[in-house]
């Protein structure tokens, strides 16, 4: 459920580097492959919390200790069996990833609307695996955010420029979309995205032909949305299963919604997984 190991390791160098330019006394805590609520945050947060919460420590819920303390244990995550992916001149289209393993996978969409200011450290303190599929404007925009979200593990990818439908778009405009954001976040975070999700989930073929051509793997719809804190499920199992993809936005409540899927993976016996370490 953490980053590859590279990038764990990259991030926590930058990270270093952050605090000792912030003079924060604190460093960070070593990262492990499971799910913890005792860890640091990576910011300059004023001064740790307790990590032996006791009844007269509780935090105060809806501050960021409470969410992190509400987090629940996950079994650990199994070692990434990463999927094949098919040699064509075509992305991939997943709406759930193909797997067997105990796993599934957050996504944060958009960029623009909301950046709540703790999330980077719930994703830090509480090790969640997301992937960002950012609007290129708005990574552009608040770029400072979305890096404190890649140090915290969290990894961008492409939702194109202007955040409109392109199903039914010519080869071109499609291609000018995506492969203007993919060279835009590139320049911005370091990464060619790997991974794209069209606004909407809206797409044809020459999409994914267009993603392919853009540097994309694999085009990822979604089988759960989490807003206000609420899932909802778009499946008709009515519960996460193997391999889910969990749709939520950058928007006012994303602590909430975090939090919901979190608790929603793991009442189904699963553990959060990072999209890129299954679609390499
Ligand atoms: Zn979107």
């Amino acid at each position: 459920m953490s980053a590859t190991p590279a990038r764990r390791i990259l991030a926590v160098v930058t990270l270093l580097a952050l605090l000792v330019l912030s003079a924060c006394t604190a460093g960070p805590a070593l990262h492990v492959r499971r799910i913890a609520t005792d860890q640091p945050a990576p910011a300059a947060s004023p001064a740790a919390p307790s990590t032996s919460p006791s009844p007269t420590t509780k935090p105060a819920p809806g501050s960021l200790d409470w969410y992190v303390s509400q987090v629940p244990t996950f079994p650990e995550a199994p070692p990434p069996q990463p999927v094949s992916l098919p040699a064509t001149g075509a992305a991939q289209f997943w709406h759930r990833l193909p797997t067997d393993q105990k796993v599934a996978f957050i996504t944060i969409d958009d960029g623009g609307l909301a950046r709540p200011p703790e999330v980077a450290d719930f994703i830090w303190r509480a090790h969640i695996p997301v992937t960002m599929f950012l609007n290129s404007p708005a990574a552009e925009e608040h770029d400072v955010y979305f890096r404190q979200i890649m140090v915290a593990g969290g990894v961008v990818e492409n939702h194109t420029i202007t955040h409109t439908s392109l199903a039914g778009w010519s080869y071109d405009r499609q291609r000018h979309e995506i492969c203007g954001a993919a060279d835009k976040l590139e320049a911005l975070f370091g990464k060619r995205p790997t991974l794209f999700r069209p606004p909407f989930g809206e797409h044809d073929a020459t999409t994914l032909r267009a993603a392919h051509d853009c540097g994309a793997k694999a085009v990822f719809h979604w089988t759960e949305t989490v807003h206000e804190g609420k899932v909802r499920y778009q499946t008709p199992e009515k519960v996460i299963q193997p391999g889910d993809v969990l749709l939520m936005h950058f928007r006012p409540a994303l602590m909430d919604d975090l939090l919901a899927a979190l608790k929603a993976i793991h009442r189904a016996g699963l553990t959060p997984a990072l999209l890129e370490d299954y679609v390499r």
